[in-house]
């Protein structure tokens, strides 16, 4: 057997090593100017990144994580709430709202976009909630509990269909914050504002992961909270640096959240990189697009809908019998990934939640199905075909009954 070249799912070494003489500069002028925690380097990003989302303010903290649990937190969102999202998304979507003392409550995705469908959303908010007599409060007959938040997730780098969720949400007087952590500089068309929206800068707040494998991302740990709102800014800027607006002067509790002033420098210079980054990436799902619509119908495409323009974080195709596809993949050498293989409603971390399989049936067979093919900037087009290659043939000899089973069975 001839050894090919392995073709990862990621590829986190060739952008580094491009750019490795600016990114060691900003740790060299770290370290001589002492700048560690706060400083330009940090506000500098920030109002770069502000910029770069179309909002007014940018809160740099330590992970996409603390983003949306600062974010939940500075809306108002409290103990003993409850908070809508889907289950088709990373646990660090509803760790947030659990972590802020709320409840985590489900809404299925989308068919055809895998994220949050904005009828299952009003079929909620309409028909299994009800209105408290006295207070006026949106009581959840699931949970008991006041719903006081949405969470849409923008997957994959593209956003949920934001027009009917916002709408629904004023509706209900609910707070939406977006889930961005897949999203830089995905852009929505909003036929309610008549013009393209970025990611970050629809719902009350946003949330950033800036992990290393995101569209942009550190050298480590980071993320960041966008908004037009000055006080959620300014409240999330104390929750992140121990509630205090000057040094011990602490109006509240908060945490160590920070963003890191290396981090955020290199943050900054790898910015100036992310329109070009995101158009290599959408010009790759366009090859692949291409590539696979001859493969047959056995492997369904990425629907991108007319009122998104999607960055392809990840590029995710759905097949029957997925796990032979990734086994007979990793044979040649090809890199895949699954996200993600459960849905969170099914997760043991849920189990006290009560839902069980079937509530939601889109999610689950996302979850059975979805393969991520590698997909980054410098993915090279042979590197496609290889991989578009090797699926169909895969594919057809799953059609003519020679699919070997053997793979799975292997240790
Ligand atoms: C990556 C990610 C997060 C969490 O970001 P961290 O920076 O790893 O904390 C949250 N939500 C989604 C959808 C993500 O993909």
């Amino acid at each position: 057997m001839t050894v090919v070249n392995k073709i990862p799912f990621l590829d986190l070494v060739t952008p580094h090593v491009d750019l490795e003489e600016e990114l060691v500069s900003v740790f060299r002028g770290a370290l001589r100017s002492a700048g560690f925690i706060g400083g330009p380097m940090v506000e500098d990003f920030e109002r770069e990144f502000a910029e770069f989302c179309d909002t007014k303010y940018c809160v740099g903290v330590g992970s996409g994580t603390d983003a949306l649990r600062f974010a939940l937190s500075g809306a108002g969102v409290r103990e003993g709430d409850s908070v809508i999202t889907v289950p088709n998304t990373f646990i660090a979507t509803t760790e947030a709202i659990s972590q802020v003392g709320a409840r985590p409550e489900f809404v299925d995705v989308d068919e055809q976009t895998s994220t949050m469908d904005p009828e299952r959303l009003r079929d909620l908010l309409d028909a299994q909630c009800e209105r408290e007599p006295g207070s006026g409060r949106l009581i959840s007959r699931r949970t008991r509990r006041p719903v006081t938040a949405i969470v849409p997730v923008h997957l994959y780098g593209q956003t949920a269909d934001m027009d009917p969720i916002t709408e629904i949400a004023e509706r209900h007087n609910l707070v939406v914050i977006e889930d961005s952590c897949q999203a830089h500089g995905a852009e929505y068309f909003s036929s309610k504002n008549n013009r393209w929206m970025k990611a970050g800068s629809i719902g009350r707040a946003a949330a950033f992961s800036f992990y290393p494998g995101k569209n942009l991302g550190a050298c480590g740990e980071a993320g960041a909270i966008t908004t037009n709102d000055e006080e959620l800014a300014h409240k999330t800027r104390m929750i992140r640096d121990h509630g205090q607006v000057r040094k011990y002067f602490h109006d509240m509790e908060g945490y160590n959240g920070r963003l890191d002033a290396i981090q955020a420098g290199i943050l900054r210079r790898k910015l100036k990189h992310l329109l070009s980054w995101n158009e290599q990436r959408q010009e790759r799902a366009q090859l692949y697009n291409k590539l696979l619509s001859e493969v047959g119908d056995s492997a369904i495409l990425p629907i991108a809908p007319p009122w998104a323009k999607a960055m392809y974080h990840l590029y995710v195709i759905r097949v029957k019998d997925r796990d032979q596809l990734i086994a007979m993949l990793a044979l040649d050498n090809i890199g895949t990934g699954i996200h993600y293989p459960i849905p969170l409603h099914l997760q043991t971390a849920y189990g006290y939640l009560a839902y069980k399989e079937g509530d939601f049936p889109v999610s689950e067979r996302l979850a059975r199905e979805v393969v991520s093919l590698p997909m980054y900037p410098n993915l090279a087009a042979e590197q496609q075909h290889r991989v578009v290659e090797k699926i169909r043939e895969i594919l057809a000899d799953r059609l003519a009954g020679k699919s070997d089973r053997s793979v799975l069975a292997a240790p």
